[in-house]
């Protein structure tokens, strides 16, 4: 059993004292004369992380375990392996891959809750770096045989390339979370998503149809309707006066990475998917320029979050608590008796000073 002191962000509040955990959280207590120099806060929540250190989702095994490994040392407890299009046998021994990472034992990564399958269901004028792979006219049988296993947890689809519409609600029944992006689709044919069954939007603002005040589209619909989005706050996908914008309109807007396999590396060349891209010291981006993906890391995302005037609690529930009730976890993104132990310690100037997976100490990584 381990027991950590300090300031201590709870599922009702901050609260000075103790907390016992081993793979679970066995105690919290008030206790007085504890300093408050240590921060201990839910480990973080991606929802969407194609790589890092190098390693790509799509590239098998070892490379999952490898990029888990690496964005555990940035705070991450747990994510999403998420995949680039591809044809749809590759894809689903992807989907093979990522569930046996998911059944692994800890091993000092962050946990693999699944997958985020974003693509090839996605509008070819809006891909952004996603490689055109040919499809059906109606890929909706394609859709329900990929997501056939429970591992998929989320999918990225932009309505207009799917005709039976009622593909939304079955994926919908079976718990997954259907999300909107890479689309073109109007703010009409968005409202009309989420009627049919969608709950999300996919990295809001970056490759959907913009806000028009005429013409409102998907960002338009997600503004008035959405409870939840995923965004993410690298500062250079999205401007911070429109991330502003976004906290204030989607009450549960909560940020990924969209890390690529190039976050944690030098300047260079790397795979995205079957796709080659450069990074630069903002991101990542293709040949023509087209951004594709970032190199953001969670414990980078918390920092930025703060630096647009997001305060403490406000921000780390948009990097633990949004993101696992949108998932339907009750026992992770929050500290409480029960829980995962999956928890970070910040020291007296912010930094990362420990992070716990599932109980398991992870040394955190500087750069
Ligand atoms: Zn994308």
């Amino acid at each position: 059993m381990t027991t950590l002191q300090g300031r201590i962000l709870t599922a009702q509040g901050w609260m000075t004292g103790a907390i016992s955990f081993d793979r679970h959280i066995h105690s919290m207590e008030r206790r007085m004369g504890v300093s408050d120099a240590k921060t201990i806060i839910p480990g973080f929540i991606d929802l969407h992380v194609h790589g890092g250190q190098g390693a790509d989702v799509m590239e098998g095994l070892q490379a999952i375990g490898q990029l888990a490994r690496w964005h555990a040392g940035h705070g991450t407890t747990s994510l999403l392996a998420t995949t680039m299009s591809a044809s749809v046998p590759e894809l689903k021994q992807v989907l093979s891959n990522i569930h046996e990472a998911s059944q692994m034992p800890h091993a000092g990564g962050a946990r693999v809750l699944g997958a985020h399958l974003e693509g090839p269901f996605i509008n070819r004028n809006k891909r952004g770096a996603h490689p055109l792979i040919p499809m059906n006219e109606d890929p909706s049988r394609d859709i329900l045989d990929l997501c056939d296993s429970d591992i998929v947890r989320v999918i990225t689809l932009a309505p207009e390339t799917i005709q039976n519409r009622s593909v939304l609600n079955k994926l919908a029944s079976r718990g997954i979370r259907v999300q909107l992006g890479h689309s073109t689709s109007s703010y009409e044919e968005a409202t009309a998503a989420l009627q049919q069954g969608a709950s999300g939007f996919t990295h809001l603002f970056n490759a959907m149809s913009g806000l028009h005040h005429r013409d409102p589209g998907m960002v338009g619909a997600a503004f008035a309707q959405a409870e939840y989005a995923e965004i993410i706050p690298d500062l250079f996908h999205v401007h911070r006066g429109a991330m502003l914008a976004a906290f204030r309109a989607i009450p549960k807007l909560y940020c990924v990475t969209d890390a690529s396999a190039a976050s944690g590396m030098p300047d260079g060349t790397y795979p995205l998917g079957c796709q080659k891209v450069f990074k630069c010291p903002n991101g990542v981006c293709l040949e023509d320029g087209t951004i594709a993906g970032s190199i953001l890391t969670m414990d980078q995302a918390l920092k930025n979050l703060l630096e647009i005037g997001l305060d403490l609690e406000d921000a780390i529930r948009r990097l633990s608590l949004y993101p696992a009730e949108y998932l339907g976890l009750k026992d992770r993104g929050r500290l409480q008796v029960g829980a995962f132990a999956d928890l970070i310690v910040l020291d007296a100037n912010g930094q990362l000073e420990q992070v716990y997976g599932e109980g398991v100490a992870i040394e955190p990584s500087h750069g």
